[in-house]
């Protein structure tokens, strides 16, 4: 069966030229870049030039990229960083609609002696910038709010928000994960202080990720060890993914243009035809500020899981609203952030694209969907609603 991948913001496929790009650094050149030899310091040059690759993609210099092992471990090394070089103050903003790799880790730190101030977002998934203003104090060590939502596309006004955190005189980290190589960042002319990206969401392997930390930022190393990454992070660098991670940031740089036209068109053209043939459901997230990539759909009275299992059976690949990728029951706290209904949060379907995806991916998809959801409402004890809506605006029920 063919598969129609329709879930890139939860990871996207390794680009054939990033795998070339990593090969001969398993078998071939194979030293340790931090050895003194010449073998080991040919691969040390490897990591010089992928740094200067994913510098010149998000403007910023080669010197302020720390790689990482993830996108978890960035944003982690990110908070714990400043919080450990910044021992007096004892005080965190975020927002309620993070990743839980900063969701999660600032319940921990609410936990253990530390303050965190959780702003929220309305229904559009947008922050209040006056609540902003008013929670960063004196001891806010860092505020941690997220460049662009990995559930809803939402993009943060960054730049706003750092101007606001700069006045107050606080350190700003943005998780950028889902908006690196998706929408341009310059970050030369910038008030980001530390910005998390991840290689898989880019067309680079899992398991590798960056830190961008601004020139003259007082950051205490969260995996403490040896000298690599100028004290910055211990631990031998992953060669292969960190070669491949310079080549998806170079590929991301050519192809940006293609996802703010092509992929954003196959996006909308998604959206509108769902939205034209599927009653009783919604787009979340705000129409504008949104990545061009991203659609969240809700779907009232019936379950994400089982849309997602019949979409499945058609070999299309999407996400559910509720947090069934981490195991859990938990409908989405994005959406409930948001104020989506709960009804809504639980029919949520999140579809995302790459540049990978054509035109006839999309026209399945809209071939597949409506019937799943008409089906699924014939069966579903709140269906009926429903089929009084869909008689009223002329959309058949067979299936
Ligand atoms: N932050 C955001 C916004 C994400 O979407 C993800 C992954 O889904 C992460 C952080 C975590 O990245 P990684 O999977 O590389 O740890």
């Amino acid at each position: 069966m063919k598969v129609v991948y329709a879930d890139n913001n939860a990871t996207t496929m390794v680009a054939p030229e990033v795998v070339e790009a990593m090969l001969p650094y398993f078998t071939q050149y194979y030293g340790n870049p931090s050895s003194m030899h010449t073998f080991g310091g040919q691969v040390a040059k490897k990591i010089d030039i992928a740094r200067q690759q994913v510098a010149e993609l998000i403007g910023a210099d080669p010197t302020e990229i720390v790689f990482t092992s993830c996108g978890t471990e960035s944003d982690n090394a990110a908070i714990w960083g400043i919080l450990r070089a910044n021992p007096h103050k004892r005080h965190i903003v975020t927002s309620r609609v993070e990743h839980p790799a900063v969701y999660n880790l600032c319940k921990y730190l609410s936990q253990n002696g530390y303050q965190v101030t959780e702003l929220g977002v309305d229904s559009n998934g947008m922050l209040n910038l006056d609540e902003l203003a008013g929670a960063v104090r004196e001891d806010t060590a860092i505020v941690s709010i997220m460049y662009a939502n990995n559930e809803t596309g939402v993009i943060f006004p960054i730049e706003e928000i750092g101007a606001i955190v700069k006045q107050k005189g606080s350190i700003l980290h943005t998780d950028a994960v889902q908006a690196v190589g998706k929408i341009p960042l310059n970050l030369s002319h910038s008030t980001v202080d530390l910005l998390t990206l991840s290689g898989h969401k880019l067309h680079a392997a899992k398991g590798v990720g960056a830190l961008f930390i601004r020139k003259g930022t007082t950051f205490t190393p969260f995996i403490i060890g040896g000298h690599q990454e100028k004290n910055r992070r211990g631990g031998t660098e992953n060669v292969p993914s960190i070669s491949g991670l310079g080549k998806a940031c170079e590929l991301a740089k050519k192809y940006m243009a293609e996802e703010q036209t092509r992929v954003k068109e196959l996006r909308d053209n998604l959206e509108n035809e769902i939205v034209k043939r599927a009653p009783d459901v919604r787009v979340n997230g705000h129409k504008i500020n949104r990545l061009p990539n991203t659609t969240n759909l809700s779907f009232e009275f019936v379950e994400g899981e089982a849309i997602l299992l019949l979409l499945n059976e058609k070999g299309i690949c999407a996400s559910s609203g509720s947090a069934c990728t981490s195991g859990s029951l938990e409908p989405s706290h994005v959406l409930r952030a948001m104020g989506v209904p709960f009804t809504a949060v639980h029919g949520s379907v999140r579809l995302s694209l790459s540049r990978y995806n054509t035109m006839a991916d999309v026209d399945f998809i809209i071939e597949c969907l409506p019937p799943i959801i008409r089906r699924l409402r014939e069966i579903s004890p709140y269906g009926r609603e429903t089929k009084v809506k869909e008689h009223a605006m002329g959309v058949s029920t067979k299936s």
